[in-house]
């Protein structure tokens, strides 16, 4: 595999000696099979602006948070068996608008974390404005899972493969926003795809 073009959140690489259907099953894993971060579950414990509960949960779903694929596991791989989660399946973060005099906008700079790595990509997403008065006052817990369950968790918003003129090379376009950099997606992706080629020589193997 060569690296073509690396730049912030998008790589370009060359895939070489691979079959097209191992390029393509990559390419699948790159775009939401490999874990990331996204807010799972809200306890709203004050909100009155005008955006219902279910839209400020929705928001902060949607807010693309940085992942720590070293420290952290998915739930369900996770040896506390809680529902609640631990810590390291799930991270909490807060977010208290306090009350202000004119209107606001709260931005995904108002979230604070728990963890000093898993975090909002950016400081200024807008998750809601508030008019004078309104407060909104939530906990937010994060955790690991895959785009194949919901949009909110997929690793990369662009996964292109392009042929070449030689059918033994294929060119693997990745970009992400931030939650992984792309040549984390495509490393991750590598090990899952492995994995899954192992699992499957398994099953294979049982069946004898
Ligand atoms: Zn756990």
């Amino acid at each position: 595999m060569d690296v073509i073009e690396e730049s912030g959140n998008k790589i370009v690489v060359k895939l070489k000696g691979i079959p097209i259907q191992y390029a393509n099953a990559l390419r699948r894993i790159c775009l939401s099979g490999v874990p990331t971060f996204a807010i799972d579950d809200v306890v709203i414990i004050e909100n009155s602006s005008v955006l219902a509960d279910e839209g400020v949960a929705h928001r902060l779903a949607m807010t693309p948070l940085r992942t720590d694929l070293s420290r952290f596991v998915e739930p369900s791989a996770c040896d506390c068996h809680s529902e609640l989660g631990c810590s390291k399946c799930r991270v909490l973060l807060m977010l208290d608008s306090g009350v202000s005099d004119t209107t606001r906008t709260v931005t995904s700079s108002d979230l604070s974390s728990e963890d000093e790595v898993v975090k909002p990509v950016s400081s200024n997403i807008p998750i809601i404005v508030l008019a004078p008065g309104q407060k909104l006052k939530v906990e937010a817990y994060a955790r690991l899972g895959r785009g194949n369950e919901h949009a909110k968790w997929n690793s990369s918003t662009v996964a292109v493969l392009t042929q070449t003129n030689n059918p033994e090379e294929h060119i693997l376009t990745v970009e992400t926003v931030g939650n992984l950099t792309p040549s984390e997606v495509i490393r991750a992706a590598i090990d899952e795809l492995e994995k899954r080629l192992g699992e499957f020589q398994q099953t294979m193997a049982t069946l004898g």
